[in-house]
């Protein structure tokens, strides 16, 4: 069919910048190019097909451009990203045999974009240079480079230039999307944001240390095992070993993660376990200790991130009867909306993450706020929960 030729985004010749389908006028009148051979496009807005972008051609010459759909992904997916003045950079994750590590995802603060294709800055020039689709720097100075991939993914040769230049570097997959086709900018940016299962590190400025601590962890591990087999056997030397060494159960318990089961990457936590049930233990585990407001036929707990102060978690739970723990989710954010910080849910009903400067500070200051703003409702519920 031919509208899986058709692009999804095309190069607006009035404003210079990517448009989808949706934002123009139907034929011509889109006035639109390609953004892989610069031919002018039409908008296809019929009834019966998808809507798309197509090569214009005057009379019945059949146009001839390759990768036109995958340069309109490409650009699209770059023109969001360079537009972003926040990311939520995913977790790192190292694994060496069965041992693996992260570091938590965090919050960049974008204040100055660049797009390495359409500048001369001679950093991204030359042989064997590597030109990233997209430049972001915080106010620090601290740079993240993403990559857009396509159809190629970053090559182990361009991986080993990564390295030389010791930026992290992100790849937002787009393979499987490009093979879908029918995207929006809004949908597209969406899924550039939320889809944890398009972003990966392709490099990340800490990861050597992290692997050369578990490989570390990993001999001292096997060095501890050996010892205490060792030990074991000349005090038992005629006894079979049939059970693991202490050493094991030890290490097991240092490690935290290893009897939690399946683990699965969560962008601010790093590694989580997968049952909900269990990840509800994990983070009781590794969470200090909440505070707890009471609040109208509920209570409220706050807990801070292990990793600092400007990640928490709140959790509302139902007491009594007709539960109002929605309403307060609501209340939540809007409140973490007009004070700047970012509310996610996180995978657990009734509990969000906040996230943001002063996080904790913000969020007690309202806890206590509508508890004292319900505290006679909660009087009159407590009564009526009573009788
Ligand atoms: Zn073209």
């Amino acid at each position: 069919m031919k509208n899986d030729e058709g692009l999804d985004f095309a190069l607006s010749r009035t404003t210079g910048r990517m448009v989808d389908i949706t934002m123009v006028e139907r034929g011509l009148a889109c006035d639109c190019i390609c953004p892989s051979c610069g031919a002018t496009l039409q908008a296809r807005k019929g009834r019966k097909n998808r809507h798309h972008f197509s090569h214009y051609v005057a009379g019945s010459a059949a146009a001839t451009c390759e990768g036109g759909r995958e340069s309109a992904l490409h650009a699209a997916a770059r023109y969001i990203i360079a537009a972003w003045r926040q990311i939520e950079l995913p977790a790192l994750i190292v694994r060496d045999g069965g041992l693996q590590d992260s570091l938590p995802g965090r919050t960049f603060d974008v204040v100055h974009t660049e797009l390495p294709d359409e500048q001369s800055r001679s950093t991204f020039r030359g042989a064997g240079a590597v030109r990233p689709d997209v430049v972001l720097y915080n106010g620090q100075g601290e740079q993240v480079w993403c990559e857009v991939r396509v159809t190629h993914a970053v090559d182990d040769l361009k991986q080993v230039r990564l390295q030389g230049y010791g930026v992290s570097t992100l790849e937002f997959d787009l393979s499987g999307m490009y093979r879908l086709g029918g995207w929006t900018l809004v949908s597209l940016e969406l899924a550039l944001k939320a889809d944890d299962a398009i972003r990966r590190w392709v490099f990340h400025v800490d990861q050597a240390r992290l692997a050369q601590q578990l490989r570390e962890r990993r001999l001292a591990a096997e060095e501890q095992r050996r010892d205490q087999l060792d030990l074991q056997n000349a005090r038992q030397p005629h006894d079979p070993v049939d059970s693991p060494p202490h050493g094991e159960d030890e290490e097991r318990e240092g490690l935290n993660l290893q009897d939690c089961g399946e683990l699965i990457p969560h962008p601010a936590m790093g590694l989580i376990p997968k049952d909900p049930s269990k990840r509800l233990a994990f983070i009781e585990r590794s969470y200090p200790a909440p505070r707890c407001y009471r609040l109208a036929r509920a209570i409220a707990f706050l807990r801070h991130h292990p990793h600092g102060d400007s990640t928490c978690l709140v959790t509302f739970g139902s007491m009594g009867s007709g539960s109002r723990t929605s309403e307060y989710d609501a209340l939540l954010s809007e409140f973490a909306c007009s004070a700047g910080l970012s509310c996610s849910y996180f995978g657990i009903p009734e509990s969000r993450q906040v996230r943001g400067i002063r996080c904790h500070e913000l969020l007690d200051a309202f806890l206590t706020g509508l508890q004292a703003e319900t505290g006679s409702a909660n009087r009159n519920s407590s009564l009526s929960i009573e009788t």
